[in-house]
């Protein structure tokens, strides 16, 4: 972000016919960034935009992520945040018609996988398990039917709970005598909640049908993830990102050849784990990890990092951040031989993920850890 806000500066100081936003002249408001949000502001006329895209252009990281934006990781932030919460006034006090959520989940999907509202054919993952929490595999996102449910019935529950406190008193009144427990007053309560209270989540809870936990749930989302890179994690350990020998099966006609070696079926398998390149990498990694290669196949190795990475000590978490970028980087170089015709070697993309990783690893104190602070080449203070 600040080599970024150089460069606009610079563009905007050489650039005499420049004109700042209303009222942004005096202080030279050009731009606002926060964490990895940028707002750009100048008159309104395409020949400005398009100097502030040249601009944005000279940034080889800012150019990249034009090309991939919008990532699905902001967009499935922003269906959470902020589209999710459109509709809980509505749907705190109507009972939504079953066609009028379905409307609102096909934007949701189309909005997730192509960042337009419109068609959402081309889903890589049903609805319904994007729709479960995280601990089971989902994304976290709420089905909103359930939803709606859980706000009605607080209305049930407010209305039930008035009336029945008004019951109770009565039944008191009319039998003094009968009291099963004379040391605890008579109440109602909320049995799906602990406290007997009700809450929306637990009826939320209660309302949805459960499914077992993942065991690499905290493999993939843990509180230093980089989101984009878990998102693609995500996407891989469920096996649906469009590998080739997925592809073929809907286009018989499709390339099953891996790009990466040219001489292997690409599948999931391969593609992160067997093939020449990524061990490549892998091996380099792990030699940072201080791990070796165990020589497992990428599903037995999911497993066993499953039940080994455990915790959040910065050790672990250098380990999963190696395993999210990696596998991110080496399904980005993926993208860039078959697309854009470009290639780079395994000790680039090794170079790369290291460097990932270590922007990371400088939010995390080491003071306690200097070992990893000195595999990484990160300053422990
Ligand atoms: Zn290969």
């Amino acid at each position: 972000m600040e080599v970024l806000s150089k460069i606009l500066t610079k563009r905007i100081e050489d650039s005499p016919c420049f004109k700042f936003h209303w009222k942004c002249d005096k202080i030279k408001l050009s731009h606002l960034c926060f964490a990895d949000d940028l707002i750009m502001l100048c008159h309104g006329s395409p020949s400005l935009a398009l100097a502030l895209k040249a601009a944005l252009m000279c940034s080889s990281c800012f150019r990249a992520s034009l090309l991939i934006k919008p990532r699905a990781t902001s967009l499935l932030r922003l269906i959470i945040s902020v589209l999710s919460s459109l509709q809980v006034f509505w749907a705190s006090y109507l009972c939504l018609p079953i066609k009028i959520l379905k409307i609102i989940e096909r934007k949701f999907r189309s909005f997730l996988w192509k960042g337009v509202e419109g068609d959402s054919k081309g889903a890589k993952i049903s609805w319904s398990d994007i729709c479960l929490p995280k601990k089971e595999g989902g994304l976290g996102i709420k089905d909103l039917s359930s939803w709606n449910k859980a706000l009605m019935i607080r209305h049930l529950w407010i209305l039930i709970y008035a009336a029945m406190s008004i019951d109770l008193v009565e039944i008191r009144s009319r039998m003094p005598s009968y009291n099963p427990n004379s040391n605890i007053d008579d109440s109602i309560q909320w049995l799906p909640s602990s406290n007997g209270i009700y809450s929306t989540s637990f009826a939320f809870s209660s309302l949805r049908a459960l499914h077992p936990l993942v065991p690499w749930f905290q493999l993939v989302w843990f509180p230093q993830n980089i989101p984009r890179m878990s998102f693609i994690l995500w996407m891989t350990v469920r096996g649906r990102l469009s590998t080739r020998d997925r592809i073929h099966k809907y286009d018989p006609s499709a390339v099953t050849t891996c790009v990466l070696c040219n001489s292997h079926l690409e599948s999931h398998a391969h593609l992160f784990f067997e093939c020449l390149l990524s061990r490549a990498i892998w091996t380099q990694l792990l030699n940072y990890c201080g791990s070796p290669w165990n020589g497992l196949c990428w599903n037995d190795f999911i497993t066993w990092a499953s039940t080994h990475w455990r915790g959040n000590t910065p050790i672990i978490v250098a380990k999963k951040l190696c395993l999210g970028a990696a596998v991110y980087h080496i399904w980005r170089e993926r993208n860039c031989r078959i697309f854009e015709g470009t290639q780079r070697t395994s000790l680039v993309v090794a170079r790369s993920i290291i460097d990932t990783i270590r922007c990371q690893l400088l939010s995390i104190n080491l003071r306690d850890h200097p070992l990893i602070a000195l595999n990484w080449n990160v300053n422990a203070n």
